[in-house]
């Protein structure tokens, strides 16, 4: 059976640890084994990062880019092979798995702006014959510790960034789908990116904790569940490594009276059911404001519910593949059991879908839960399963303080024709990312990705403008050249321009 190798120091090496099985979602089958590092083949990357430091620090940021250019063209013209690594690890469906590469790309985009993106600040005369500029200096070597659910797209808002930054940069990728996260990589030494700038390292808690506990890793990105990212913040900055941990989220859609219902509909069906609702920014909850629009979306959701087209991530034409593993798929049907003992309406029930050929997939078909109230397990944690819940209240205020007082606070969005309503939904909602008729409000790359409360640990959010300053030191330097044949006499004072 196949290995997943690390990449470390340009070559693929199985390391001294262990191993795990990989498995085919859609089909319940190991298909692969992947690499576990242990401390002794983490610390080898760590020092290929370390030696290979010195020299890209001085490379130019702009060659720093133009591998940014080459490593844009290649991913673009291997879409099909990710995409397909991707569906047969993950499960979700090629056409979902190419849209998460190509917002992927996006960030490669905006990494290929470095020499502007690094140009720092520069003030002349700011005392008599002073100049002053401030520079972004890279931080060093630098760790990302990614998640199953976006293999390609989640590492790719990192590395790039952190590269063209001047770091180097170690990626522990999830064990649950490391094959297209790996190729990638492979793809940006091919771009030809130095031996050592970026190496792959898989692994579980032994190798994160490698990371967290090397002196030379000056700074660490996690995305992740939240147990895990609390865990990583406070071990992370106890060491004195800069730290932003991305945790995990409930995410609310309000549904106002006057909302263009088959167009939020629609809206709901792709941001609940995509990815097998296996996104941080899927849509759990639909918080109808009225009993009206309630009655009125369960009837126009339950047809498409039951219509939804489920199977083998990897053929075409699905709307849903399966969940990542036998525990995630038990994990969703044990909440829909306890949804029903608590005494939430069971609209849509997908504990018993079969797929005709994949019996043996994590499949759990799409679920729908009316009247759930807060208290409910169903609406206090994370599901990360095809399971959305309906909570009915009486006003928008109603539905905003419901929303501010949830533990999680990564993404909402609102459906209205209502300015007013919208514009103080956008002002006073407790939620980092927000759409106005927009479900799942990720961020363009030039923009930065963050939730607020235990969805996000650190001061920074992800990739875009957060993310260059989270990948950079800055350094003032003022500077003086006195006019020849000039003294001055020392001063006491402390200087000023006054
Ligand atoms: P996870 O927390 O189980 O794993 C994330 C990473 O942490 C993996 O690389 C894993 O190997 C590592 N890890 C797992 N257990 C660990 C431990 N005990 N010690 C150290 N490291 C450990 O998350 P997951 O199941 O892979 O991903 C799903 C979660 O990620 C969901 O909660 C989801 O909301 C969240 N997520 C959040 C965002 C965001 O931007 N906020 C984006 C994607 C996913």
């Amino acid at each position: 059976m196949s290995i997943v190798n690390h990449l470390i120091h340009g070559e693929l090496t199985v390391g001294t640890g262990r191993t795990a099985d990989v498995f085919n979602p859609s089909t319940g089958e190991v298909s692969k084994q992947v690499a576990l590092a242990d401390r002794a083949t983490m610390q080898q990357a760590i020092d290929s990062a370390k030696s290979a430091f010195p020299a890209w620090r001085k490379t130019p940021p702009a060659k720093r880019a133009q591998v940014m250019f080459r490593f844009k063209q290649l991913l673009e013209d291997h879409e099909a092979a990710i995409s397909k690594l991707i569906s047969e690890e993950h499960g979700k469906t090629l056409e979902d798995a190419a849209g998460e590469l190509k917002r992927g790309i996006e960030n490669v985009e905006f990494a290929c702006g470095a020499p502007q993106i690094l140009k720092g600040e520069y003030s002349r005369n700011v005392g008599p014959n002073i100049d002053a500029w401030s520079d972004l200096q890279p931080i060093g070597v630098v760790a990302g510790i990614t998640p199953f659910n976006f293999p390609a797209m989640v590492p790719l808002w990192m590395y790039p960034l952190a590269i063209v930054c001047g770091n180097c940069f170690i990626l522990k990728p999830s064990e649950r789908d490391p094959s297209s996260t790996l190729y990638i990589a492979q793809l940006l030494q091919e771009a030809g990116l130095p031996k050592g700038v970026l190496n792959v390292v898989h692994g579980d808690k032994e190798a994160v904790d490698a990371l967290i506990e090397a002196p030379e890793v000056k700074a660490l990105s996690f995305v992740g569940s939240t147990p895990i990212a609390e865990y990583i913040y406070s071990e992370g900055t106890k060491r004195g490594k800069r730290v932003q941990a991305l945790g995990g989220a409930k995410n609310h859609a309000v549904l106002m009276p006057d909302a263009d219902l088959d167009n939020a509909v629609s809206a709901l069906m792709g941001a609940a059911y995509g990815s097998c609702g296996e996104r941080c920014m899927a849509i759990s909850v639909a918080v109808c404001v009225g009993d009206q629009i309630a009655d009125a979306l369960i009837e126009k959701l339950t047809p498409q519910i039951k219509a939804l087209k489920i199977g083998a991530g990897t053929n075409c034409g699905l709307d849903m593949g399966p969940l990542v593993t036998a525990a995630a798929r038990d994990k969703v049907k044990g909440y829909i059991d306890a949804g029903v003992a608590q005494g939430a309406r069971l609209v849509v029930d997908g504990r018993d879908l079969v797929v005709s050929g994949n019996e043996n997939g994590y499949f759990v078909g799409g679920t729908l839960f009316d009247k759930v109230t807060p208290e409910m397990t169903i609406y206090t944690d994370e599901i990360f399963g095809p399971v959305l819940c309906i909570v009915r209240v009486g006003s928008l205020e109603q539905a905003m303080q419901l929303i501010n007082d949830h533990e999680y606070g990564n993404g909402t969005c609102i459906f209205t024709r209502d300015g007013e309503a919208a514009h103080l939904f956008c002002d006073e909602i407790e939620v980092g990312m927000v759409g106005v008729n927009v479900p799942l409000p990720v961020p363009v790359s030039y923009h930065s990705f963050g939730g607020w409360k235990r969805s996000l640990f650190g001061d920074l959010h992800a990739y875009g403008p957060d993310g260059v300053r989270f990948y950079t030191r800055k350094k003032a330097v003022t500077q003086r050249w006195p006019q020849r044949a000039s003294h001055e006499a020392a001063q006491f004072a402390f200087p000023s321009n006054n």
